[in-house]
C-alpha cells in the first residue's frame, strides 16, 4: 500500500506515468529494479520490532510490502488523483478487497447490471453467503440508482462505459446519490483507465482496476489495484490485502508499472483506430447498429464527451441476421484473435451471447441487448486498414 505527500504532484499525467514512484538504489539504475524478495533483514532485535509495530516505516513482508510493487501502486495513485493504491494479483481481487475492506454482514450494495461477468457471480454467488445483498439497475438511467436505495445501501458499484453495450453512466450524478444516502460510490474504471476518465475527481470515492487489461497492455500479466483516499483505502481496504493476501507480485507489478509509462499514447491510438473502425462499420451494409461513445449516435454521446476525454478500444456492432451471421464474421477474419479478452494490442473478436454473456437466461441477455447478432471488437495496435479488411471479408458475405 502506497500513500502519497499530501501535496498533489506538480506534473501532468503523461509526466507522472513515466516518472512517479521510482526510489532509486544505491546502484543508480535508470529503469525500475525488480525486488524478487519475499522477505527484508532488520539492523537489530529493536529495529525488527519497530517495524512490526508501526512505529518505523519500512519493507517487512513482501505479502505487503515490496519496493516494486510500491512504485506500481504510487504512480496508479498519482494518475487516478487518489491518495492511496492498494495493488492486487488481478481485477477480481481488487473488488474483493474493495468489498472486504468497506462492507459488513447485513450492508446492501446497488450496482449496474451490466458489470463484467464475473463481478456478477462474485457478488450474487459468493459474497451473498457473508450476508451483502445486491440489487441490479439499468446503470445508464440515474433515476434507477435513486430509487434501488435502502437503509442499508452502503455502497453503489458501476463500470462505465459497460461491456459489451458501450452504455455511460453519469458518475457525477450517481456519486452524489451515494453521498446524500451517506454511501460509497466505487468506479470500475478499468476500460478508460485514468489517462482518458479519473472517476476520483468526478466525485466517485474508490476506483478498482482490472491492470491485466490496458495496463498491461500486451495481454502478459494479470493484475487489479483499489485507488481511494488514506482511510478507506490507505487503512480499510489495505488491512485486508494484509492479512488475506491477494498481493501483486513483484514481477508483474514491474511489468505493469511499465505497462503505465506507455499508457498515454496507447489509449489515444486504441481511441483513434476504434473510432475510425466504428465510423467505418456505420457505413456497412451488412452492420445495422454500431455502439461507441464517441460517435454522434451513442444515446450518451454528450455525456461520453464531458465525462472521456476518448472512448477507448471496446466498441459493439450488430449485424443484419442473427447468431449464424455473426459467427460468419468471426470466423472470416485472419487477423482478429477469437478470444474475450480485452486491452490488449492484438485485436480482438467475440460473441458475447455464446461466451461471456453464456451463462445468462435467453430472456436477461434480451433485457440487456446482448442479442444473438452483437459482436465486440477490441481494437488493438495493428494498422487499421488490415483490420477493416479483416472485418469486409466477412461482411460482404451477408
Ligand atoms: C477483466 C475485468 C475484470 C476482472 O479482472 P481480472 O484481472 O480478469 O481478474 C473486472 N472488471 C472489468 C471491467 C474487466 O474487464
Amino acid at each position: 500500500m502506497q500513500e502519497k505527500d499530501d501535496k498533489k504532484s506538480a506534473y501532468k499525467l503523461a509526466t507522472r506515468a513515466v516518472r512517479e514512484g521510482q526510489v532509486r538504489s544505491a546502484e543508480g539504475e535508470h529503469a525500475e529494479p525488480i525486488f524478487l524478495t519475499s522477505s527484508y533483514v532488520f539492523k537489530s532485535a529493536a529495529d525488527a520490532a519497530a517495524r512490526f509495530s508501526g512505529e518505523q516505516a519500512g519493507n517487512i513482508y513482501s505479502r505487503f510490502t515490496n519496493p516494486t510493487v510500491r512504485t506500481f501502486e504510487e504512480r496508479l495513485a498519482a494518475m487516478e488523483e487518489g491518495e492511496s493504491c492498494v495493488a492486487t494479483a488481478t481485477g477480481m481481487s481488487a473488488i474483493l478487497a474493495a468489498c472486504m475492506g468497506l462492507l459488513s454482514a447485513g450492508d446492501h450494495v446497488v450496482a449496474g447490471r451490466d458489470l463484467f461477468g464475473s463481478t456478477i457471480i462474485l457478488f450474487n454467488k459468493i459474497l451473498t453467503k457473508f450476508g451483502l445483498s445486491f440489487t441490479y439497475v439499468d446503470s445508464a438511467d440515474t433515476a434507477q440508482w435513486e430509487d434501488a436505495i435502502q437503509a442499508n445501501t452502503k455502497m453503489l458499484f458501476l463500470e462505465t462505459p459497460s461491456n459489451p453495450l458501450c452504455n455511460v453512466s453519469d458518475i457525477s450524478a450517481v456519486a452524489k446519490i451515494a453521498h446524500d444516502n451517506s454511501a460509497l460510490l466505487v468506479v470500475d474504471n478499468t476500460f478508460c483507465t485514468p489517462v482518458l476518465q479519473q472517476p476520483l475527481k468526478l466525485g466517485a470515492d474508490v476506483v478498482v482496476h482490472s491492470s491485466t487489461k490496458y495496463i498491461d497492455g500486451q495481454g502478459r500479466t494479470m493484475g487489479g489495484a483499489v485507488v481511494g483516499d488514506k482511510k478507506l483505502v490507505g487503512e480499510d481496504v489495505f488491512a485486508f490485502l494484509r492479512s488475506a493476501g491477494p498481493t501483486l507480485s513483484p514481477f508483474n507489478a514491474w511489468v505493469q508499472l511499465k505497462g503505465l509509462e506507455t499508457l498515454t499514447v496507447r489509449m489515444q491510438a486504441h481511441s483513434q483506430y476504434a473510432l475510425e473502425i466504428a465510423s467505418w462499420l456505420e457505413s456497412q451494409p451488412a452492420v445495422e447498429r454500431v455502439f461507441y461513445p464517441d460517435l454522434p449516435s451513442h444515446p450518451q454521446h454528450d455525456l461520453a464527451q464531458r465525462q472521456q476525454t476518448a472512448a477507448a478500444g471496446v466498441l459493439a456492432f450488430q449485424v443484419k441476421g442473427g447468431r449464424d451471421e455473426a459467427w460468419q464474421v468471426i470466423d472470416s477474419t485472419e487477423l482478429f484473435s477469437i478470444t474475450a479478452n480485452l486491452g490488449d494490442t492484438k485485436s480482438t473478436i467475440t460473441h458475447p451471447a455464446t461466451t461471456t454473456h453464456g451463462r445468462l437466461t435467453n430472456e436477461e441477455r434480451q433485457e440487456m441487448g446482448v442479442l444473438d447478432n452483437l459482436l465486440r471488437l477490441s481494437i488493438g495496435l495493428e494498422d487499421v486498414d488490415d483490420l477493416k479488411k479483416d472485418l469486409q471479408r466477412g461482411l460482404d458475405q451477408l
